[in-house]
């Protein structure tokens, strides 16, 4: 009998003194290389490889560690907010503002006076000058924290008012009225799924005790839309009648459109509703601003400043990194969403005709969506290049990766949402795995879509 050769699996000290390894390691934590190094030598025990593999084994296997697993990847579905794909991408200028506020900054010191400053003042500004109708603003962690402190602050364990056609559920089972109820505040409803009026919430606001702590919420929809006969009341009604009863009328937008803009006639925008006069305007910074995963909140000086001192507050306060892309959103020009809500037609016709072309495919028109329970049914008229269904997962496993939409039997490539200077990395990769697929034509599971 000869030796047995797991005998021959080089040891752990031995690895870790090899100089290759060493090298190789040094960016990684040690713990990260103990688990390589444990893998290589399971598989050399399981004679899956040579023992004299086990070193070649963890070099590669260190070579190909990512220090985050989130990989960023292409988003070739035509929806401009994708959530499974992290909502809205960050501007250039934002990405750089992360980049600088990772190391020491002033978040909140003044730097003449060397004195403590107020957080995020620059963020804050930045806001308040993007939406001349606010008095005052606040930054949070996201949309759901900014509706949860505003109840908490502005109601306690008293009452709000909502119409029950915005008793809404958003995705991931996100319920707003179970969010209000977990701050301690009930809920009255007024009116009925389709059609609220005015009186309703009249008669809710007239049997309030004298005194109550309460507001009147007005929320938008999203991601569903009543249609038929329906009616709801404006921003401008729920106003005189909020401040006859002396009350807070709170508005929570969703998708944070800081003004009116045509493409999206539904969507409600911030600046309006305080125009209107809310007290207080909720909005995500992740939407359709198109910053980072952010709730701002903005309205009048008294109203916002209530909310930055209750206590919550604190918990929900947002790190340096948000504060700076939030401000860079707003001071650095066209988003990323919004020149994919926008593209130069002709642009985006050629871009996919080019595509389609080096591919031997075919072009068909395609309707990308806005996405992030925004515009649920505006079409954003464009093209897709039409592979065969096979292709979609294959693309996904491409690096970069390439999400595209599944519809019937086909993978759609969709360059609404990519950027030109990726064009040619999704021609290289696309055609790759159509040569593949020619060659070795194994239907691949269908893609996964959730938006
Ligand atoms: C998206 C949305 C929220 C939740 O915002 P997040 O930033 O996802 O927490 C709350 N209210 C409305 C109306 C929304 O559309």
């Amino acid at each position: 009998m000869g030796e047995d050769p797991r005998r021959r699996i080089p040891g752990t000290d031995t690895l870790l003194a090899d100089e290759r390894v060493q090298r190789a390691s040094a960016p990684l934590s040690r713990h990260v290389l103990a688990q390589v190094i444990h893998q290589a030598q399971e598989r050399a025990r399981r004679e899956e490889i040579a023992p004299e593999q086990v070193a070649v084994e963890v070099l590669s296997e260190l070579a190909r560690f990512r220090p985050c697993a989130m990989r960023p990847v292409i988003n070739a579905t035509g929806v401009v907010i994708h959530t499974n794909l992290g909502r809205a991408p960050l501007s250039a200028a934002a990405r750089l503002a992360v980049a600088d506020a990772a190391g020491y900054v002033d978040v909140e010191m003044d730097l003449e006076t060397g004195r403590r400053s107020r957080r995020g003042a620059s963020a804050r500004r930045a806001l308040l000058e993007a939406c001349p109708p606010a008095e005052d603003a606040l930054i949070v962690n996201n949309g759901a924290a900014a509706l949860a402190l505003a109840v908490a602050a502005l109601v306690g364990s008293g009452t709000v008012i909502i119409s029950r056609g915005e008793l809404i559920e958003i995705g991931a089972g996100f319920r707003l009225p179970e969010l209000i109820e977990s701050t301690g505040a009930h809920i009255v409803e007024v009116g009925t799924t389709n059609r609220t009026h005015a009186q309703d919430y009249a008669a809710a606001l007239e049997r309030l005790p004298d005194d109550a702590a309460a507001c009147v919420l007005k929320v938008h929809p999203s991601n569903y839309r009543i249609a038929g006969f329906t009616s709801a009341v404006s921003v401008a009604e729920l106003a005189t009648l909020s401040r006859e009863h002396g009350l807070p009328l709170v508005v929570d937008a969703g998708s944070g459109l800081l003004a009116p803009e045509p493409a999206l006639p539904e969507e409600p925008d911030l600046s309006s509703a305080l125009t209107d006069g809310a007290d207080l305007v909720i909005a995500s910074g992740d939407k359709l601003l198109g910053g980072p995963q952010a709730g701002l909140l903005l309205g009048t000086g008294e109203t916002v400043s209530r909310l930055a001192k209750h206590p919550l507050a604190r918990a929900m306060r947002t790190d340096k990194l948000t504060l700076a892309a939030v401000e860079a959103t707003l001071t650095g020009g066209q988003t990323p969403v919004e020149a994919a809500l926008k593209p130069d037609a002709d642009r985006l016709h050629q871009r996919t005709r080019r595509l389609a072309e080096a591919l031997g495919a075919d072009v068909v028109p395609h309707d990308g969506r806005v996405g992030g329970g925004g515009g649920p049914d505006v079409p954003l008229p464009g093209w897709a290049v039409q592979l065969p269904e096979s292709a979609a997962a294959p693309l996904r496993t491409c690096d970069p990766p390439i999400v595209t939409r599944t519809s019937g039997s086909w993978c759609l490539l969709d360059l609404r949402c990519v950027p030109e200077s990726d064009d040619p990395a999704v021609a290289e990769a696309a055609g790759w795995v159509l040569e593949h697929l020619r060659v070795c034509p194994d239907p691949a599971p269908p893609a996964a879509q959730d938006t």
